[in-house]
C-alpha cells in the first residue's frame, strides 16, 4: 500500500517537476490509478475513492467549457474587482524595450543556450584604432584637478578635440557624419575616459545616451535628421535634454511644464501653427553650453487645432538656444564635478509644430519615446563609469597597498586590508561581467529594459562599495585633495551615479521587480491583460489559459525548489565544466526559488506589492544577483576559462548566491502572513542556509590578484587609461609598484639579515649598512634607493599655501 501511495505521489511530483501539461499529467495520473486498481491488493473502497477524487477534481479541469464556467469565470470576476488598472504611463513603460534574459530567470528553469550563443564582444579595427588613437590622446590631455578645481570646465582644447574627433557622435549613423560605433565600443570609450576624469566622461556620455540625438535617430522626421544629426555629429550643436524639474524628479511624468497649441510668429513669419511653452527644468547636463535643447512637457490643444482631443500628453520638442523666452546659462555645481549642468527656463517660448520630435504623428507620445530610448543609455554610460571606478580602484589600490608599508609590512598583507581588497577585486570582476553581458545584448539589437535598470542600479551600488573601500585603504592619501589625488573626485562622483538615470532606491524598489514581474513572468501580464480585456468572453478564455498555466507553474516551482533544496541541485543537468557546473546548478535552483517567491508575494500582497517596496526591493536584489551570476559565468568562459581567474569567478558567484539567499530569506521573514513565509522558507531552504559568504582563504586568493602583477590583473583592469608619467597621480603609483616588485627579493634579503642579527637596522636605514656588510651589491643598493625614492614620491600628498591655494608639493 505504501509503495502504491509513493508511486502515485511520485507521478504527481515528476509531472510537476517536468512541467507536464494538464492533459499529460492527468493521463499519467490515470495510468497510475489504473495500475493501482488492477494490481494492488488494497481495499476496493479505497480504489473507488481515489477514482472519485480523480473524476471530481482532475477530470473536469481537462474539459475546457466546463472548466471555464465552473472555475475560470468566477475567479475572473473576482479578479476584475480587485486587480488595479494599469495606467497609460505604466503601460508605456511596460511596452518599452525587449524582454530578455530576465524572462529566463523568471521561468524558474533558465535555458543557458541564449547566453552561450551570444558572441564575445569585439571591437572592429576602426573602433580599436579610435580607442588607441584619439581616446588615448584625449585622456592624456585631461588634467582632472585643473578641470574640477581651477577651470571648472574642460579646457577649450579638450572640447575642440572631442568635437573634431566626433566623441559626441558615437551613436550617430555614418551617413550623418557620426561614428556609428557598437555599444561595446561606446562603453569602452566612456570607461577609458572615466578612468581619467569623471567630468570629462559625463560630458562625453550625455550626447551619446539620452539626448536629442538618440531621439532624433529613432523618431525624427527626415528633415529633422538631415538638419540636426550632422550638426550634432561634428559638434556644431551641443545638445541637452530637459525632463527633470523642481516639481518632477523621480516622478518625471508629473511635470507641470505646459505647451499650448496656437498660432504665433516664428523667425519673421506670422500665423505659424506651433506651441507656446512654459517650463522650469533643473539639473540638466550640458544645459549651460547647449545650443540645442530637447524639452519634455505636457501638450494641450484647447482650440482643437490638431485634433478633437484637448489634453495630448507628454510631447518632446527641439528648441534652439537663442529662441526668444529661453533662459539658459546658469550652472549647478554637482559635488565638485565640473561637467556642465544647470537649469533651463522657458517663458512663453513659441516653436513651430515641426519642432516636435518625430513631427505631428508623435505628439503626445513623449513618454513612450523616452522609455524606449532611455534603456540603451542607462545600460551603457553609467555602468561604464562604474566599471572604470572598479578597475581603477583594483589597479591602484592593489598597487598602493603593496607599496605602502606600516609596521614594516606592506599594508595589503594585513588581513584587515586584505578583506577589503578582496571585495574591490571581486566586485570589479562582477561589475565588468555585468557590463559586458548587457552590451552583448545591445549589440545584438536587444533593448533589455529590465536588465538595463539592474546593471545601472547594481553597478552604481558596487561602485560605491569599491570606491569607499579604496578610500579606506588609501587613508589620508585618499582624503587630502590636490592634483596628485586620483581617488577623491571619483568618491565625490558616487552620488551622481546613484541619482541620475533613475535614482537607485527607486530603481531597486519600484522598477526592477515591478517592471520585471509584469514583463517577464510567463503568466502574470497575460492574466492582467485578460482581466482588463473589454471583450469579457475573450478575456475569460485568455484568463483561463493563463491562470491554469500559472497554477501549474507554481506547483512545479514548489516541487522543484524543495527537490533542489534537499539535493543541492546536484542532479540537475546544466552547462559548465568541473569548476563552473556547481554554480550553474545553484543558479537554476535559485531561479526556481525566485519564481516561487515572486508568485507567493504577488499572491499574498496582490496590488499592495507596489507599495511594499521593502519586499519588491529584495525581489529585485535576488533577480539582479542572478543576472550578475549569469554574467560572471559567461565572462569567465568568454575569457577562455582561465584557471588563474577561478578565484574571482568563485568569489563573485558565492557573493551573488549569498545575496540571493539573504534577499529571499528576508522576504520569508517579512511576509504579512508568517505561516506562508515559514512554509516558503522550508520549501526553498529545507537544510537551513546552504550558502555562506566567500571564505577567508578564497578571499586571500582574490586579494592577491591585485597585490601582484599578472595576467589576471591585466584582464581585470583591461581598458582603462594607464599613465606612464612618473609625476602623474596614478603613474607615480605604478612606477613605485614596479620598482617595489623588482626590489622584493632584496627586501627579503635585508629582512632576513636583520632577523639573523647581521644588520642592526631595518628598512631604509639598513640599505647602506647592508652594502657595507656586502649583503647587497652596489647595483642592488642603487635599486633599493631608487625604489625608496619612488615610494616616497608616490605616497606624498599635495600641500597648499595658507593664503593663496598655491600648490607646494610634491
Ligand atoms: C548631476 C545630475 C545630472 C542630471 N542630468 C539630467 C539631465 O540631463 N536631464 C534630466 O532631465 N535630468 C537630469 N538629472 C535629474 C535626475 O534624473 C534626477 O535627479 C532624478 O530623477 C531624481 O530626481 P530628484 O533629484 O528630484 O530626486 P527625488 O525624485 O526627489 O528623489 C529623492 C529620493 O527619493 C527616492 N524616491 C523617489 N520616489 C520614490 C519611490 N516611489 N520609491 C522609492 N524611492 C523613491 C529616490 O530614489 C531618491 O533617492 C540630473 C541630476 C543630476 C543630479
Amino acid at each position: 500500500m505504501i509503495m502504491w501511495a509513493c508511486l502515485l505521489i511520485l507521478i504527481i511530483l515528476l509531472s510537476a517537476y517536468f512541467r507536464f501539461s494538464l492533459i499529460r499529467w492527468s493521463l499519467f495520473l490515470a495510468g497510475g490509478l489504473l495500475a493501482f486498481h488492477l494490481f494492488s491488493d488494497a481495499d476496493s473502497s479505497a480504489k473507488y475513492w481515489l477514482w472519485a477524487i480523480f473524476a471530481v477534481i482532475v477530470l473536469p479541469l481537462n474539459f475546457k467549457e466546463f472548466r471555464l464556467n465552473l472555475f475560470s469565470k468566477n475567479i475572473y470576476q473576482a479578479m476584475k474587482k480587485i486587480m488595479p488598472t494599469i495606467s497609460q504611463t505604466e503601460q508605456e513603460a511596460l511596452d518599452a524595450g525587449d524582454v530578455w534574459w530576465e524572462a529566463e530567470l523568471f521561468s524558474g528553469d533558465p535555458d543557458f543556450k541564449m547566453i552561450k550563443d551570444m558572441p564575445i564582444p569585439k571591437l572592429t579595427q576602426e573602433e580599436q584604432e579610435f580607442l588607441d588613437g584619439p581616446v588615448e590622446e584625449f585622456c592624456a590631455m585631461l588634467d582632472d584637478w585643473q578641470i574640477t578645481h581651477v577651470d571648472y570646465d574642460l579646457s577649450p582644447e579638450a572640447w575642440q578635440f572631442a568635437k573634431d574627433n566626433r566623441f559626441f557622435a558615437m551613436i550617430i549613423p555614418k551617413q550623418y557624419g557620426g561614428l556609428d560605433y557598437s555599444a561595446y565600443c561606446h562603453s569602452q570609450v566612456v570607461m577609458k575616459i572615466g578612468s581619467r576624469s569623471g567630468s570629462a566622461a559625463v560630458t562625453v556620455m550625455v550626447p551619446n545616451s539620452l539626448g536629442p540625438g538618440k531621439l532624433l535617430m529613432t523618431y525624427g522626421t527626415d528633415d529633422q535628421k538631415d538638419y540636426y544629426l550632422p550638426r550634432l555629429a561634428d559638434g556644431t550643436d551641443i545638445p541637452c535634454f530637459g525632463l527633470t524639474g523642481p516639481d518632477a524628479g523621480s516622478d518625471a511624468g508629473a511635470m507641470p511644464d505646459e505647451g499650448v497649441v496656437c498660432y504665433g510668429s516664428y523667425e519673421g513669419k506670422d500665423n505659424v501653427l506651433g506651441i507656446r511653452l512654459n517650463w522650469k527644468k533643473r539639473y540638466i547636463t550640458l544645459a549651460p553650453v547647449a545650443t540645442l535643447l530637447g524639452i519634455a512637457f505636457k501638450l494641450n490643444d484647447p482650440e482643437h487645432l490638431l485634433s478633437d482631443e484637448e489634453e495630448r500628453g507628454i510631447t518632446l520638442v527641439l528648441i534652439k538656444r537663442d529662441t526668444e523666452g529661453v533662459e539658459i546659462g546658469h550652472r549647478h555645481f554637482p559635488v565638485n564635478q565640473a561637467f556642465m549642468n544647470g537649469p533651463i527656463i522657458g517663458k512663453d517660448v513659441f516653436v513651430p509644430i515641426e519642432s516636435v520630435i518625430g513631427g505631428i504623428d508623435y505628439v503626445g507620445k513623449g513618454w513612450a519615446m523616452l522609455m524606449e530610448c532611455l534603456g540603451d543609455g542607462r545600460a551603457i554610460s553609467l555602468p561604464a563609469l562604474g566599471v572604470a571606478a572598479g578597475k581603477t580602484a583594483s589597479k591602484y589600490t592593489g598597487a598602493y597597498a603593496r607599496i605602502r608599508q606600516q609596521f614594516h609590512t606592506p599594508i595589503g598583507y594585513f588581513e584587515g586590508v586584505e578583506e577589503v581588497l578582496t571585495e574591490i577585486a571581486g566586485q570589479t570582476y562582477a561589475m565588468d561581467a555585468a557590463r559586458l553581458l548587457v552590451l552583448g545584448a545591445l549589440d545584438q539589437g536587444e533593448v533589455p529594459s529590465v536588465v538595463s535598470g539592474i546593471v545601472k542600479q547594481q553597478l552604481m551600488e558596487r561602485m560605491r562599495k569599491v570606491i569607499n573601500h579604496s578610500m579606506d585603504i588609501h587613508g589620508g592619501h585618499g582624503i587630502c585633495m590636490g592634483p596628485h589625488n586620483h581617488l577623491a573626485r571619483a568618491y565625490q562622483l558616487i552620488p551622481v551615479g546613484i541619482t541620475v538615470e533613475g535614482a537607485n532606491i527607486l530603481t531597486r524598489t519600484m522598477i526592477i521587480f515591478g517592471q520585471g514581474a509584469m514583463r517577464s513572468h510567463p503568466f502574470l501580464l497575460k492574466e492582467v491583460e485578460a482581466v482588463h480585456n473589454e471583450n469579457t468572453e475573450q478575456g475569460i478564455k485568455d484568463f483561463d489559459k493563463a491562470f491554469f498555466g500559472h497554477m501549474g507553474f507554481i506547483v512545479s516551482n514548489v516541487v522543484r525548489s524543495f527537490w533542489f533544496g534537499i539535493s543541492f541541485a546536484k542532479f540537475e543537468k546544466s552547462p559548465g565544466d568541473e569548476n563552473t557546473r556547481y554554480y550553474y546548478q545553484q543558479l537554476i535552483k535559485m531561479s526556481s526559488a525566485f519564481a516561487l517567491m515572486s508568485d507567493i508575494c504577488v499572491g499574498v500582497l496582490g496590488g499592495t506589492l507596489k507599495r511594499r517596496e521593502k519586499i519588491s526591493g529584495r525581489l529585485a536584489d535576488a533577480l539582479s544577483n542572478m543576472y550578475i551570476m549569469t554574467a560572471v559565468l559567461k565572462h569567465y568562459e568568454d575569457q577562455g576559462s582561465q584557471k588563474e581567474d577561478l578565484a574571482l569567478l568563485r568569489w563573485a558567484c558565492e557573493d551573488a548566491l549569498m545575496n540571493i539567499q539573504t534577499a529571499l530569506k528576508d522576504i520569508t521573514k517579512n511576509l504579512p502572513v508568517p505561516v506562508v513565509g515559514a512554509l516558503c522558507n522550508f520549501i526553498i531552504f529545507p537544510l537551513t542556509k546552504p550558502y555562506q559568504k566567500p571564505n577567508d582563504s578564497l578571499g586571500r586568493h582574490v586579494a592577491r590578484k591585485i597585490l601582484q602583477p599578472g595576467k589576471t590583473l591585466d584582464r581585470l583592469c583591461e581598458g582603462i587609461f594607464f599613465s606612464k608619467d612618473k609625476n602623474d597621480a596614478t603613474g607615480r603609483i605604478s612606477h613605485a609598484f614596479s620598482l617595489v616588485l623588482k626590489a622584493d627579493k632584496l627586501q627579503h634579503k635585508i629582512r632576513a639579515a636583520y632577523k639573523q642579527g647581521r644588520l642592526k637596522n631595518r628598512d631604509r636605514k639598513a640599505f647602506s649598512e647592508a652594502k657595507e656588510s656586502n649583503i647587497i651589491t652596489e647595483t642592488e643598493y642603487q635599486l633599493l634607493i631608487e625604489t625608496d625614492e619612488a615610494i616616497q614620491h608616490a605616497i606624498k600628498v599635495d600641500e597648499f599655501s595658507f593664503d593663496g591655494w598655491d600648490i607646494k608639493t610634491p
